[in-house]
């Protein structure tokens, strides 16, 4: 989910596009970003090109947050008990991930699933990607709200 949100801001310069970028929800300023408008560009524009960047910024951002954390795992991260294998699963999908940003999941799966070399013969199936997808998305969901909790 997007943690921040941009919004056009008036400055001292009538000729400078100015926009803030804030904190969702505790609306704490992070960044102002300025830029000049073109020389000759009418000034009373200026906000509507400001708007425009702000506009820009939020729907870019939007796509960029990896949103793959929504409510329900926040519900599920919380109430859950952590089994240690789950665990260990998705600490070590999430790393390679991270590392290895070409792999397919299911490629991912294939290494750090829990069966094998356990189970003779294992195969990873729908089963194992569904289980380690969940348990991602909770590892996920669990760091964030650790963040949360620290930041408080
Ligand atoms: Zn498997």
């Amino acid at each position: 989910m997007a943690q921040h949100k941009a919004r056009a801001i008036a400055t001292e310069n009538p000729s400078e596009v100015a926009i803030e970028i804030t904190t969702k929800g505790e609306g704490e300023v992070v960044e102002v970003v300025r830029q000049l408008a073109p020389e000759g560009f009418p000034t009373d524009l200026v906000p509507q090109l400001a708007d425009y960047m702000a506009r820009g910024f939020n729907s870019a951002y939007e796509r960029l947050s990896p949103d793959t954390i929504d409510l329900e795992d926040y519900a599920q991260a919380r109430g859950r008990r952590t089994d240690p294998e789950v665990e260990e699963e998705a600490q070590a999908a999430t790393r390679l991930l991270k590392q290895l940003p070409h792999l397919t999941f299911s490629k991912v799966v294939g290494r750090v699933c829990r069966f094998k070399g356990v189970i003779a013969g294992h195969r990873c199936s729908k089963k194992c990607t569904d289980r380690i997808r969940r348990a991602v998305k909770e590892y996920a969901a669990r760091q964030e709200i650790e963040t949360l909790t620290k930041a408080e």
